[in-house]
């Protein structure tokens, strides 16, 4: 299944590659466009933001060591992509390479959410709900009666939910942020499927 969506992203990324008269080989294709079309962190900002989320890092590690400036780190790009979208409310890439509409992070007016707080609260024993620490995305997972709260987290793991234990504070990361820990967390709980 990984493997179909993964062709079919790099059947996408070939014909794009096509279209704009570059070789449909990455590795020279990407060299190529580094050097002569990638004009400055703003240009390179935009295609990251083209790119599916799990073809990010290898798209930008290809063109790093080409490009005609220095490239800030790609968490830099995908903070500027995330404020331009909520400026512009732009469509964004999802998790299976999709457009989506464009949600801005605090879409939920705080008396809404009290009132979701208090019912989340009632049913506390079967619901977790998961704040991404890089977007403050937002998502609730219920569990059924015969499903025990390891389920319910189980559920929030293979939608793409990842753990992250590196900073100070343990946090979560939704399915639309690159974290590094994203691989590891594939190889256990399999790709999140949207
Ligand atoms: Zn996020």
């Amino acid at each position: 299944m990984a493997s179909d969506e993964m062709q079919a992203d790099a059947i996408r990324m070939r014909r794009a590659l096509r279209a704009a008269n570059l070789p449909s080989d990455f590795g020279t294709a990407l060299a190529q466009l580094a050097r002569d079309y990638v004009r400055d962190d703003k240009h390179l900002t935009e295609i990251l933001a083209d790119t599916p989320p799990e073809m990010k890092r290898d798209v930008y590690e290809s063109l790093r060591p080409n490009l005609k400036f220095t490239a800030k780190p790609l968490d830099w790009y995908e903070t500027q992509a995330k404020e331009q979208a909520e400026r512009e409310k732009l469509p964004i890439l999802g998790p299976d390479g999709r457009l989506l509409e464009f949600r801005p992070a605090q879409d939920i007016s705080s008396v809404e959410k009290r009132a979701q707080e208090i019912l989340d609260e009632a049913v506390a024993e079967k619901t977790l709900i998961l704040r991404c620490k890089k977007c403050t995305a937002l998502e609730k997972f219920f569990g059924l009666e015969h499903e025990s709260r390891i389920d319910v987290i189980k559920k929030a793991r293979r939608k793409g939910w990842v753990y992250d234990s590196t900073g100070k504070i343990p946090a979560e990361i939704c399915p639309n942020c690159e974290t590094s820990l994203r691989v590891a967390h594939e190889a256990h709980y399999g790709r999140a499927h949207a």
